[in-house]
């Protein structure tokens, strides 16, 4: 991950890049901070600046293959160390679940990880763990040589597990191996051994602002303009909880639209009236919502026919769809159903009748599926579709 890939934190960036340039970085470094920020990030994006083959003054290039392997979390001289559930578990025997959700999401959060870990049923009553066995592996890790680059890394997820077994890291940090680099990431201060603390640089990392929250939705997610306002003050600073919020409504919204595109698909008639007067039951504001899912949607086929590495924002269900699209449809097919799309927008916008607006819609968007009439789709006149009062 690049200091670029996370929103803000303009100060904290460049003064960790700034440490790395002067070669004054500390031993052991503390980011602390809520849930839900973006503190794991900036712990990523710090190792993999310092073991870039080729950094900019500000940020890693992204594209060496030192670069590479770190965005994939696979490189053999970033350690990670996190809480686990059970005894005699250490965090090496779910690295791949590790990976999964640092994928999914870099703003992490403990209940998250322990669901992952344990499943939906018992992930919030199992007990996180940093034990014993875990320590004693960091400190056999840290004493080999690294890899590839000189630098050693290790970035430790909440350190507010180890209890008093951060006894076992005292020395350690006390005297680390040569060029080493470990970073705790911590959301309880409180809860860290104070001799621990005490030999550590510790940085607060605050929460995500409201403004950011809402870019992210908006830019990121497709969530549109008002619903994203609703999100990012519930959500009061956790990207995170952000996320988890606007998933859950685009799943209703993305099951909606998948059904009318369905029914569009196959092209009877009575389903696609069906879906046109459910669509319509909504309120405006869901409307247009529907149709701007629409426009992402379609944006992600096109990005699944031509960018495939493009991370893809749309649930599991849609993904497949789109991707079954991508197969099926050229891409100026693709780019009439946007265009249909974004006129809807407009006309939806300007008080057109809804139901004659979606039916027609509907029937279109079949069309080009079908490639029928396929020329003819634009030049019937659309003013029909107003009000004209
Ligand atoms: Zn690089």
């Amino acid at each position: 991950m690049q200091f670029a890939a996370i929103p803000g934190y303009d100060r904290q960036k460049a003064n960790l890049s700034q440490m790395v340039r002067e070669d004054r970085l500390p031993h052991a470094l503390i980011l602390a901070g809520p849930e839900g920020n973006g503190k794991l990030a900036l712990a990523l994006a710090l190792a993999q600046f310092v073991l870039c083959r080729n950094p900019s003054e500000s940020d890693s290039c992204g594209a060496c293959p030192s670069c590479s392997k770190a965005n994939r979390y696979i490189h053999p001289d970033i350690h990670f160390s996190f809480p686990t559930i059970g005894s005699n578990v250490v965090s090496d025997m779910h690295l791949p679940e590790w990976r999964e959700a640092l994928n999914y999401s870099p703003w992490l959060s403990k209940n998250f990880w322990a669901t992952a870990l344990a499943g939906e049923k018992e992930g919030g009553n199992k007990q996180l763990n940093l034990n014993k066995e875990e320590c004693n592996k960091i400190i056999q890790k840290l004493s080999f040589k690294s890899f590839e680059s000189g630098y050693k890394v290790l970035i430790q997820w909440l350190p507010e597990h180890l209890g008093n077994e951060g006894n076992r890291l005292l020395k350690l940090i006390e005297e680390p191996p040569e060029k080493t680099l470990i970073i705790f990431v911590t959301e309880q201060t409180d809860q860290i051994l104070p001799t621990l603390i005490s030999r550590c640089q510790l940085i607060k990392i605050p929460a995500f602002s409201y403004e950011i929250i809402y870019q992210y939705l908006k830019d990121k997610l497709g969530v549109a303009e008002s619903e994203a306002q609703t999100i990012a003050f519930m959500a009061d600073g956790n990207l995170f909880e952000a996320m988890q919020i606007a998933e859950a409504r685009t799943s209703d919204e993305a099951r909606a639209f998948l059904e009318w595109l369905r029914a569009c698909y196959k092209g009877i008639p009575a389903g696609m009236i069906h879906q046109v007067e459910e669509i319509c039951t909504g309120s405006k504001e869901a409307q247009k919502q529907f149709l701007f899912y629409g426009i992402h949607f379609f944006g992600e086929v096109l990005k699944q026919k031509y960018a495939k590495d493009l991370a893809v924002q749309l649930n599991a269900e849609a993904t497949k769809t789109a991707e079954n699209l991508a197969g099926l449809l050229e891409v100026d097919q693709i780019d009439r159903i946007l265009q249909l799309f974004n006129d809807r927008f407009f006309y939806l916008e300007r008080n057109a009748n809804e139901k004659l607006l979606f039916l027609d819609l509907s029937i279109k968007v079949k069309k080009v599926f079908r490639k029928e009439n396929f020329a003819d789709i634009f030049e019937q006149p659309l003013t029909g579709l107003l009000n004209i009062k």
